[in-house]
Parts: C-alpha cells; structure tokens; sequence
C-alpha cells in the first residue's frame, strides 16, 4: 500500500469514528505492515452507510455537487448494478439512472425480463454508482476520488448481498474488480468481487450513441445471462 493510499483509508477510517488502530509488533525479516481494522463494520446497514456519508467533504467532488446520490432500489435486492458517477439529471434530483441512459436502463432491465418470462421491475434491484457525486462536466472520476467514495460502495454491496452484479462501463469494473482491462474484455462473462459472481457489460450512455447497434445487442446477451442466473 502507498503512503498516500495509507494515508486515505486511515482518514476514512477516522470518518467511520474509529479512533484507534493497532500495530503489531515488527517480527524480524518480516514485513512491518500496519494491520487494518475491517472495511465493514458489523451490522452494517444502508441507513448506517448513508448517516456515515452525511454531508460529506471527503473529496473535491463535494464542491461542485449539488446533491448526493447514494443509491435506490430494493435493500435486499438479488441483482445490483453499479454504474460510474451520476450525471446532471441524478445531481439535480439525488437518484441514479434517472436521465437519459437511466431510461434506457430501466427499459433494459423490464424490457429483457418481461421478454424472458422473469417477473421483475426495477424497484426489485438496486442501483448505485462508484461516486455519490457528480464529477464537473460529467468527467470520469480520478481513481483517489473513487479509492475514498468506492469504500462506501463496497460497503452498500456488503449491506446487500445480492446474487450478483452488474458492473455498467470500464469505470465501474475497473475500480470493483481493481484490474486495468476495459468493458471490451471484461464484458460477457463472470467475474468475481468478494466471492459474489459479478457480470460488466457497457454503460447505458454509451448505449444511447446511435453508432453501437453491436454493443446493444452485446449488452442485452449480458443481460439476459445475469437475469437467467440470479432469477431462474
Ligand atoms: S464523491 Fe463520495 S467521497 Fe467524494 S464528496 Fe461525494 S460522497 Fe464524499
């Protein structure tokens, strides 16, 4: 771990009110590692994260946001998709995937189980991004800003435990499974976070572009695969 990155979770660690850490004793030829309480509190709960996010300044995100968006849907959904950052229309109202490519996503995820015979809306899932506020311009967010906000998502998806999930875009895989491949590779088979089987396939956003008839029809095959695997 670098010293900056030490220095992050030991301020997130801080927020989180945990006061003290120990250090074990140096064992001889042995690395001298700081031994890190656990990421996830016992009992963690979506309500305790959201209180432990408060109005938070953690990052220079904070200063150009108008309001957080931790995340909606079913608290004990079986299936979460995790998308990179919230875009204007989610900063405005304080929902994910409220905008144009959260329509398109909405219509994804009724569209592809009514046609596969699977009784769901998207209420019964939960949705949530890498970042709860918005980069300026709709910027990708810098890896120290998803490194301290991505800890209160990996918490979120600890809280809920689905089935599995569904990574939108290079950026949200990327900072949940902390390789350097893109959606092009990543997407289309399984992966894994923390044993729970995890699917990336492309962004609704970049769906929206009227030249990506491939990807669409790539994305709805993703889709259909996580659908059958955790509601068959
Ligand atoms: S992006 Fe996350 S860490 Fe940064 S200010 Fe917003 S809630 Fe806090």
């Amino acid at each position: 771990m670098t010293p900056e990155a030490l220095r992050q979770q030991l301020e997130y660690y801080r927020d989180l009110g945990i006061k003290q850490i120990y250090r074990h004793m140096p064992i001889p030829n042995i690395s001298n590692a700081i031994e890190l309480p656990s990421l996830v509190p016992a009992g963690d709960t979506l309500d305790l994260i959201r209180a432990d996010i408060g109005d938070c300044t953690r990052c220079r995100l904070c200063k150009t946001r108008n309001k957080i968006v931790f995340g909606d849907g079913n608290p004990n959904a079986r299936l979460a998709f995790v998308g990179e950052g919230p875009g204007a229309d989610e900063d405005e109202q304080g929902l994910p995937f409220v905008g144009r490519a959260g329509q398109l996503l909405t219509q994804m995820i009724e569209g592809t189980s009514a046609k596969e015979g699977i009784p769901l809306k998207r209420a019964d899932v939960y949705i949530c991004n890498v970042v709860k506020c918005r980069p300026p311009e709709n910027r990708t967010p810098e890896p120290d800003e998803m490194e301290i906000c991505g800890q209160f998502l990996f918490r979120q998806l600890s809280a809920i435990k689905p089935k599995a999930i569904c990574a939108l875009g290079s950026t949200a895989a990327k900072a949940i499974l902390g390789g350097k491949d893109g959606v092009t590779k990543l997407r289309g088979k399984w992966h894994k976070w923390n044993d729970i089987p995890l699917m990336v396939t492309y962004h609704p956003s970049y769906l929206l572009r009227p030249y990506n008839q491939n990807a669409k029809r790539e994305s709805w095959e993703d889709l259909k695969k996580v659908l059958h695997f955790v509601y068959d």
